[in-house]
């Protein structure tokens, strides 16, 4: 991360530059406005009441279940009493699967049991489980490199350790084993699948989460393994035996259903035609509440537009809360919404997501026109009393967001810090106490500076590069 922050010192000359020739980008009664905001976001504790809320009132929102329709309604009527101008809904289609039960013991040599749990959408075992030797796999490269003879028959034991970063960094190269690691399994013949769990603590918790699974012809049972039982495993495998492992697991594949992305807006005063989105997802895994991920998200951006909503005049352009569906799925939810709004895209002047837990705000990244930086270092102004630092202009504005920026659509992100996020992600354990309330007060107070300003400012951003 370090390159990106020394490249941007470029970046930060030319914007200088940029700002000496165009005295102003924002008016400075706008920055007074947005001061005044942050500085009562750092008082309030709403955010943290609508999480509190959600994760109470609802708990688990996994897409096309009943908790998820539950949240769909929640959110609705929160927005509505929050004072938005404009609530609505917008239909989605997802496909849905129930979760069953999930066992899993070694028999042989060292009899004891296991702590995992099924990968999302993932097959069962025959009636009455399966046993079979596990053959372990440094990571899913190794795996897909293997003979079929060495892995046809057996569980593919996937041990790769996530490392931990402020930034989440080692979640992409681990998260690779649980994306690919089923299909990789499936077609070398293996019985199942078993994953160290994509995770940095080292708790008994197995962490769930998605895979693909689309087009797999037989698909195999996909278990992810607490850390301390892969330690276990890869402790046995040390000693040379072959180590031989039950797993009966019940899952069901339903047919396709409906979810929906919950929207609300506070609608512009003078060019309300014009967006700037900031999202969150509303559904969430199993097996917690989903107070990280992303209950937290759903309550800065709630705060966020309700305090621009109380001001005694509308912003601008409209500022509009997307509360994406089926994101943990494979973000079903922003999909549609692009492909649904093709025609409206160039409406959106920004998109940002906050989906990164509930840690506090340490970096500020944009992906707008270099022309443009004047306005991201007048945001900077307020945003560096809160401890946040620029960072550089390649923003993926987010997991849902990102999918917007595919279509040239510009946008911002706000890092949070993640070091502890991996502790929780995806497990029983992603739960309301893990939430600070005082870092959601400073994450609202950075996201309403930022909106608001987004909001308000002269001109636009245009269309930007959608290279990474
Ligand atoms: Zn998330």
């Amino acid at each position: 991360m370090l390159k990106p922050l020394m490249n941007f010192s470029g970046g930060l000359a030319a914007a200088l530059l940029v700002t000496a020739a165009h005295a102003v980008a924002l008016k400075q009664e706008d920055i007074s406005v947005a001061e005044v905001l942050r500085d009562r976001a750092l008082e309030s504790s709403d955010a943290y009441s609508h999480v509190e809320s959600l994760t109470v009132e609802v708990g688990p929102r996994r897409a096309g279940t009943k908790g998820d329709e539950r949240a769909v309604a929640w959110a609705q009527q929160k927005m509505k009493d929050l004072g938005f101008d404009r609530v609505y809904t917008e239909q989605i289609d997802v496909k849905r699967w129930a979760r069953g039960h999930a066992h899993a013991e070694v028999t042989a040599p060292f009899p004891q049991p296991l702590v995992v749990t099924s990968l999302g959408y993932g097959a069962s075992t025959p009636e009455g489980g399966l046993t079979a030797e596990i053959v372990e796999f440094a990571d899913v490269d190794a795996l897909l490199k293997a003979p079929a003879r060495k892995v046809k028959g057996k569980i593919a034991f996937i041990n790769k350790r996530m490392e931990r970063a402020r930034t989440g960094e080692g979640y992409g190269p681990a998260a690779a084993g649980r994306s690919k690691g089923m299909r990789a399994a499936a077609e070398k013949g293996a019985a199942a699948l078993l994953l160290r769990s994509v995770g940095t603590d080292s708790d008994r918790f197995a962490h769930t989460g998605m895979m693909s699974v689309d087009g797999v012809e037989n698909p195999v049972p996909a278990l992810a393994l607490s850390a301390p039982d892969a330690n276990l495993l890869e402790a046995m495998l040390k000693r040379g035996k072959p180590v031989q492992v039950k797993l009966n697991v019940h899952n069901e594949a339903l047919a396709d259903g409906p979810s929906f992305n919950v929207i609300g807006e506070v609608v512009g005063r003078e060019k309300p035609e014009e967006v700037v989105i900031i999202g969150a997802h509303l559904d969430s895994w199993d097996e917690g509440t989903g107070a990280l991920d992303d209950g937290a998200g759903v309550a800065v951006v709630m705060e966020t537009a309700r305090l621009i909503a109380e001001l005694p005049q509308r912003p601008r352009r409209t500022l509009r809360v997307v509360l994406f569906g089926a994101e943990e799925i494979g973000l079903v939810g922003a999909k549609q919404y692009v492909e649904a709004h093709a025609n409206d895209l160039e409406k959106i002047v920004m998109v940002s997501e906050s989906d990164f837990g509930a840690g506090k705000i340490w970096r500020f990244d944009t992906r707008i026109p270099e022309s443009k930086f004047a306005i991201a270092d007048q945001m900077m102004q307020l945003l560096a009393p809160l401890g946040i630092k620029r960072g550089d202009n390649k923003a993926s504005g987010g997991p849902d967001g990102s999918v917007f920026v595919a279509q040239g659509v510009p946008a911002m992100t706000l890092h949070q810090d993640g070091t502890d996020y991996f502790d929780y992600h995806h497990t029983p354990n992603d739960t309301l106490d893990k939430v600070d309330p005082e870092n959601l007060k400073q994450n609202v107070a950075a996201w309403v500076v930022m909106s608001f300003l987004a909001t308000e400012m002269e001109g636009d951003f245009g269309r930007v590069s959608t290279e990474h």
